[in-house]
């Protein structure tokens, strides 16, 4: 069984999979990993909603999860999974062949609101999908959306800082006309498509 916790920043993805965890009673059977490429809290699992905080295990590849597995391993963590990298079908593999249980988080879009890197396999392997809103910025009503304030160098950044989240209304506004055409439509300057 694979279930991914997705939804934008601030969705509290992280604090629905603890609140997973701490309903699971005996945690020795229980794997958390978290990718090397999310620099912030290496090692650890937590949210601001909790004060419980989650030992991982810092891996790069799914791959890399196959040496940790044993015959007991029953439920399998990963957080930030949008990070990772490496072949997908591993969690396949866990989930039918090892009948694993397998929760997962991350983003479903960029701040550009473009499907995350592996994102897109992810949610179609998943079994189960609860997208997980967060309150917007601006307005307060469900938001569904990330957007980035200020400039961005780097095409993913890790961190928190500038991100926040936003309902569609908002995120037009923020966004404008221009910008929004240029990043979801590919048009440079509004020539044929009119409005
Ligand atoms: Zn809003």
């Amino acid at each position: 069984m694979i279930k991914t916790f997705t939804g934008p920043m601030h969705s509290g993805k992280t604090a629905a999979m603890i609140a997973t965890y701490k309903k699971i009673w005996n945690k020795d059977h229980i794997l958390c990993f978290k990718p090397n490429r999310d620099t912030r809290d290496i090692g650890e699992i937590k949210s601001k909603d909790y004060d419980v905080t989650i030992s991982s295990i810092g891996i790069d590849y799914f791959e890399d999860i196959l040496h940790y597995i044993d015959d007991k391993t029953r439920t399998i963590f990963i957080d930030e999974v949008q990070l990772m990298e490496g072949n997908v079908n591993v969690l396949t593999y866990l989930s039918i062949i090892k009948d694993i249980d397998i929760y997962l988080g991350g983003l479903n879009m960029t701040s550009e609101q473009e499907p995350f890197l592996i994102m897109p396999y992810i949610l179609a392997i998943s079994d189960e999908v609860e997208v997980i809103k967060a309150s917007c910025y601006d307005c307060g009503r469900d938001a569904t959306h990330t957007y980035y304030e200020g400039n961005k160098v780097e095409k993913i950044k890790v961190g928190d800082e500038g991100y926040i989240p936003l309902c569609r209304r908002c995120l037009a506004k923020r966004r404008g006309l221009e910008d929004a055409k240029k990043l979801y439509l590919g048009i440079k300057k509004d020539t044929s498509l009119g409005n």
